[in-house]
């Protein structure tokens, strides 16, 4: 058995050498962050770098305010800048929202991983592939990580950036598994543009309650738990659907490859797609939208990205907040100390709902909401038209020239409507047991 063992620093266990387990965004980010700042990083992956990772590839372009080092360095991968949003409702309702800045950053995965990777051995982290992490085991004073093909790997801490299945969170008790009703399947190709072309490659298309499969509630009302996209990119199209799961397992009676067969279809028909769907392409994968884990992490193991469920539930984005997750668990072990290993997991706690935890536990509220009656989404697509002031203000968030916060304070105040559902969907997760209230939502503000 072959064992890597990091040596302790002499400035204590935690300031020192660090594993961090999956090199997607959130891995990779934690990675470099802790090699700028000089400590030994290890980056294990089970796979080889490049590897894809199925995705759409949309990034609000507030990411490079957030990582102002990227801007530079995307200029060595296809990229495509969007500042064009075609949404659309259930019933047909539709809106087209222009920025007058890009709003959006388009890649593929993998370029966009395999630059980020590079980024953190070029900061000086080390990366092992092939290290597929079976076992994990808190001891007091180190974590031990077992591989499939034997190695064991040991450290003062772990950031365990694994992904929606993350082991380790389901080792060390962290994460039994997602309900069904807090994650989403995703089906999705990506395909080139010369075999698979959407018709208007500067506009985000994207189809909220879309799908098929009677309401769930009798009413008529409810809408499918779903969406669907087209992403355009430089060189590329993806395409996809995705579903609640618990959604998709009562109410789709079809196989995922039929779902976007169908769908390729019905847009073709429409002239928004042209071309032919390729089977090899297409990759179904689930998405964690039912907020952050109330407990991202304990002990010496933090868990970032995907693993802890950093996803906006509203509308499925997570690589970013892979990316600021990864940064502060990172940060969260820089600043740590022998005597403050007791507090690392709740000051990352605090400090993700600090920077994203009222965004991300807003999104599943609305998500929830939305979903819930077609007639909602109607209005907010329709809303969205005319109400340009708040338009605005979304747009400027995903530009990243204003904080969540602040948007989110001018918007409630423009709709006091809104603010009231808001206030009314809290009390009533806080008040009713999790069946009546229809809901599971877990918040890292919780
Ligand atoms: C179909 C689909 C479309 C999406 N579209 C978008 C989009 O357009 N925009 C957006 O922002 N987000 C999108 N998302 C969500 C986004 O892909 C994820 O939120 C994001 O990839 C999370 O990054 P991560 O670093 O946490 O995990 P991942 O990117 O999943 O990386 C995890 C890494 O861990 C490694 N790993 C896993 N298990 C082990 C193990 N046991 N041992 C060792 N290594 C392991 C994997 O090989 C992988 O490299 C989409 C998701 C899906 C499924």
């Amino acid at each position: 058995m072959t064992r890597f063992r990091f040596v302790m620093s002499s400035l204590g266990p935690l300031s020192g050498p660090v594993l961090v387990v999956g090199a997607g965004p959130a891995g990779a980010t934690a990675a470099r962050t802790l090699a700028v700042a000089g400590v030994p990083v290890c980056l294990l992956d089970r796979s080889a770098f490049p590897r894809n990772k199925p995705c759409g590839g949309g990034i609000s372009a507030r990411v490079l305010r957030r990582f102002p080092y990227l801007e530079h360095e995307l200029g060595s991968i296809a990229t495509h800048h969007v500042s064009r949003l075609y949404l659309e409702g259930p019933r047909g309702e539709s809106t087209l929202l222009k920025s007058d800045r890009p709003a959006a950053l388009m890649i593929r995965r993998v370029e966009f991983d395999h630059l980020l990777v590079s980024l953190a051995l070029a900061a000086g982290a080390e990366l092992v592939t092939g290290a597929e992490i079976v076992q994990a085991r808190a001891e007091p004073d180190r974590v031990v990580l077992d591989a499939r093909d034997g190695r064991r790997f040991e450290a003062p801490s772990v950031i365990a950036a694994d992904g929606v299945h993350s082991v380790i969170a389901r080792r060390l008790g962290l994460n039994a598994g997602w309900p069904a009703t807090s994650v989403a399947l995703d089906m999705m190709e990506e395909t080139p543009r010369t075999t698979l072309r959407d018709l208007d490659p500067s506009t985000l298309w994207v189809a909220y309650g879309a799908g098929r499969g009677p309401a769930t509630d009798g009413s008529g009302r409810r809408a499918a738990e779903g969406y669907a996209y087209v992403f355009p990119k430089r060189d590329h199209v993806n395409v996809g659907i995705g579903y609640v799961l618990s959604y998709y397992r009562q109410s789709v009676d079809e196989a995922p490859y039929d779902v976007q067969l169908g769908l390729i279809d019905a847009l073709r028909r429409r002239g928004v797609l042209a071309g032919e769907s390729v089977q090899r392409n297409f990759t179904p994968f689930l998405i964690p939208v039912g907020g952050p884990l109330r407990e991202p992490g304990r002990g010496r193991v933090l868990l970032a990205g995907d693993a802890g469920g950093f996803v906006n539930g509203f509308t499925a984005e997570g690589i970013y907040y892979a990316m600021v997750s990864g940064d502060l668990a990172a940060r969260a072990v820089l600043d740590s100390s022998p005597d403050s290993l007791p507090t690392l997991a709740r000051r990352y706690r605090r400090a993700c709902h600090y920077e994203i935890g009222a965004e991300l536990r807003d999104s599943v509220l609305l998500q929830r909401y939305l979903f819930a009656d077609c007639r909602r989404i109607a209005r907010v697509i329709e809303g969205a038209g005319c109400e340009q002031g708040i338009t605005r203000l979304v747009l400027d968030l995903a530009v990243g020239t204003r904080g969540y916060r602040d948007v989110r304070r001018r918007v409630l105040a423009r709709s006091p409507l809104l603010a009231g559902r808001l206030v009314w969907e809290r009390i009533r997760k806080k008040v009713l047991p999790e069946g009546r209230a229809g809901t599971r939502i877990r918040t890292v503000s919780e």
